[in-house]
């Protein structure tokens, strides 16, 4: 059953989820800044299984986090809009832009990453778990397998 559909701006990129998000953050890292042109990027994760891209001409670029991990940022080839990303060497989950989210509602912060790069000029949102670098391993890492773990239940 579909939970969750999105796209890209101009309408050729477009995916369906049968999951809801499992997290969802706002990160202030540099390299969200320039993948979404602004102050941030808001994301929610989802399992990669479930998730299901149905038309469009996804182009990629990687970046490396200083993690030393790469994290490849996915956009519509026509019109450029970021759409999502995901680690190749932990594909379990995909990162969703929240604006790529056709029910935008949808997107309720959890947590803020990265608040020591976060710009001065913009307010703080006053519900999120703020941490100052990027994600918090146990955080992201128990909380997935919390959720990939609960699928063995009969
Ligand atoms: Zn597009
Ligand atoms: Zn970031």
């Amino acid at each position: 059953m579909k939970t969750l559909s999105g796209g890209c701006a101009c309408g050729e990129v477009r995916y369906e989820c049968t999951e809801k998000p499992l997290l969802q953050f706002i990160c202030h890292c540099r390299d969200c800044q320039h993948s979404g042109g602004s102050a941030f990027m808001a994301f929610v994760f989802v399992p990669r299984d479930r998730l299901t891209y149905l038309s469009g001409n996804l182009h990629h670029y990687d970046v490396s986090a200083e993690s030393g991990r790469l994290l490849r940022r996915q956009f519509c080839g026509s019109c450029g809009s970021p759409v999502s990303a995901h680690w190749p060497a932990a594909p379990l989950v995909e990162l969703l832009t929240s604006a790529s989210l056709d029910d935008q509602r949808l997107f309720t912060p959890t947590h803020e990453l990265w608040m020591s790069r976060a710009e001065p000029w913009h307010p703080v949102h006053p519900d999120t778990l703020k941490l100052p670098h990027g994600p918090d391993e146990q955080l992201v890492r128990a909380t997935l397998r919390a959720h990939f773990a609960a699928r063995q239940q009969p």
